[in-house]
């Protein structure tokens, strides 16, 4: 069954946390699991990243879709924990009615396909990624810039250890990206696989086109999902751990031209308090700007409406 084109394009968030599920007391109002978000437009079902919360949007998918096949597109990051781990409960590839591209850049020489079948192998789970009936296709990224039907995807390397890619997901209705890992350049340290020690004077001009590069991918995007793991003060001792904070997601996200923000990828020792706070200091920083910008942190089952 293709999926009804509906009037807007549609976002929903099923898992916003970074690193490791934290499910419990102090998590509940913006969730515990590990990162997954589906965006609905021009008649595609395509889906960023499977963390643990791409459990539940399975479970939802099933419950829609009834007796009809799904056809769908999962877009994955990369092949860190928190971004492929929920994948094993993916409740569509256990059933032949179904189709799932998975498109993913190759981050350790070996295939994706290979990495997500790792994770499935013995002794860590009971049933192999090929015995699922599930028509499961895997698509390298080759190419940067391509189609999911009539949604143009763009995708780009973040700065993050090892690989990982952003997307621009290009819809009718406007335009997303999603940069769930991904460390700032203001701070020097770059997770490039280009050898050599740089003097710091090469190291600051890779670092300021590297981020020129990045702003002209995001340039007016309407929503901006970017990691914002850490507060100011945390992030000075996370240096070199590919990961944003809030100046600097406020930073890249206004010198973008981005519409709205959503801070992303929490760190699962901040509980729902903590999260209000960063979000509520985001946006007096903001205003202190006299930007135009509006933020929200990314919220289990909070939905984003385009056109
Ligand atoms: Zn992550
Ligand atoms: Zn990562």
């Amino acid at each position: 069954m293709a999926v009804s084109p509906e009037s807007s394009t549609r976002i929903r968030f099923w898992g916003v946390r970074g690193s490791i599920p934290v499910p419990g007391r102090g998590t509940v109002r913006y969730g515990g699991n590990t990162a997954c978000v589906e965006i609905r437009a021009d008649g595609e079902v395509i889906i960023l990243d499977a963390g643990s919360g791409i459990r539940e949007l399975g479970l939802a998918l099933d419950k829609e879709f009834g007796t009809n096949p799904i056809s769908l597109s999962l877009l994955i990051s990369h092949t860190h924990w928190d971004h492929i781990q929920g994948f094993p409960f993916f409740v569509p590839s256990y059933s032949d009615k179904n189709r799932i591209r998975i498109f993913g850049y190759d981050g350790a020489n070996s295939g994706l396909g290979e990495i997500l079948r790792g994770q499935m192998a013995t002794p860590f789970f009971p049933i192999g990624l090929y015995d699922l009936p599930g028509k499961i296709q895997f698509e390298n990224l080759n190419r940067m810039d391509f189609n999911i039907g009539k949604v143009r995807i763009v995708a780009k390397r973040l700065n993050h250890p090892g690989v990982c890619i952003g997307y621009r997901v290009f819809t009718s209705k406007g335009s997303i990206a999603y940069l769930p890992d991904h460390e700032p350049y203001e701070s020097l340290h770059l997770h490039s696989p280009e050898s050599g020690s740089p003097s710091p004077q090469d190291l600051k001009q890779r670092a300021l086109s590297a981020r020129a590069e990045l702003m002209e991918f995001l340039r007016d995007c309407d929503v901006l999902i970017l990691d914002s793991q850490y507060t100011d003060d945390e992030y000075r001792s996370h240096v070199g751990w590919g990961h944003g904070s809030i100046s600097t997601s406020i930073a890249q996200a206004r010198d973008a031209h981005a519409r709205q923000l959503v801070l992303f990828h929490h760190d699962p020792r901040h509980d729902d308090e903590m999260i209000d706070e960063m979000a509520e200091s985001a946006r007096r920083l903001v205003a202190q700007t006299g930007a135009q910008l509006s933020i929200e942190a990314a919220c289990e089952g909070a939905e984003i409406k385009l056109g």
